[in-house]
């Protein structure tokens, strides 16, 4: 029986999505880039750590000019609110007046994403469209279209890819959905 059942500190998770298809689904994104964006020179802009996997694999599929660079979001707890803010750290890349592309892992109740859209339009960009591997849609409450989704899924909490429970499973290959107990 391959259907391999895997521990990461206290918790199971079980085979969700393999390889094959998660790779199928990066084609599909690459493919409507390359029909999109290839003469808009755009900006990708993953976001660390979960996107780095999923950028990687993204980024060989692209054949149009472009660049990539990597950045953090940062939190912290405002002084006064008890509110997480989370900032984007590391654009030392001018992108006033750029079309950039977002690469997130996962967007889940769209709150992350929210944030990094928002200080984006900020500092100038003019354009942003956002790619994500894995969309939630039922937890999603985010009033902006997300222009590339890789495959959605139920609101179980998964690991694998790139994406990590404290820190640690982003090694696998494949992705793991957690079992509940
Ligand atoms: P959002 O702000 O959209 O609710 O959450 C986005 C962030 O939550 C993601 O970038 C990711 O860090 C984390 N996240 C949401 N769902 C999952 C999940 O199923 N597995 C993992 N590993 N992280 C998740
Ligand atoms: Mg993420």
């Amino acid at each position: 029986m391959d259907q391999k059942i895997i521990q990461i500190h206290d918790k199971k998770f079980e085979p969700f999505i393999k390889f094959a298809e998660i790779d199928k689904a990066v084609a599909k994104i690459a493919d409507r880039m390359n029909e999109d964006l290839h003469d808009k020179k755009p900006l990708f802009l993953a976001i660390l750590n979960g996107s780095f996997m999923f950028a990687s694999d993204l980024f060989h599929k692209i054949d149009f000019p472009c660049e990539i660079t990597f950045v953090k979001l940062a939190s912290y707890s405002g002084t006064k609110s008890t509110e997480t803010v989370r900032q984007l750290i590391g654009i030392d890349e001018d992108i006033v007046g750029r079309n950039v592309v977002i690469i997130e892992d996962i967007i889940d109740s769209g709150l992350t994403m929210e944030r990094v859209l928002a200080q984006l339009k900020m500092i100038g960009a003019a354009d942003i469209k956002i790619a994500t591997l894995l969309f939630k849609p039922n937890s999603f409450k985010g009033k902006y279209p997300i222009d590339y989704v890789g495959l959605e899924i139920g609101d179980d909490f998964i690991v694998g890819y790139g994406l990590d429970y404290d820190k640690h499973g982003r090694n696998f290959k494949d992705i793991y959905k957690i079992v509940e107990s």
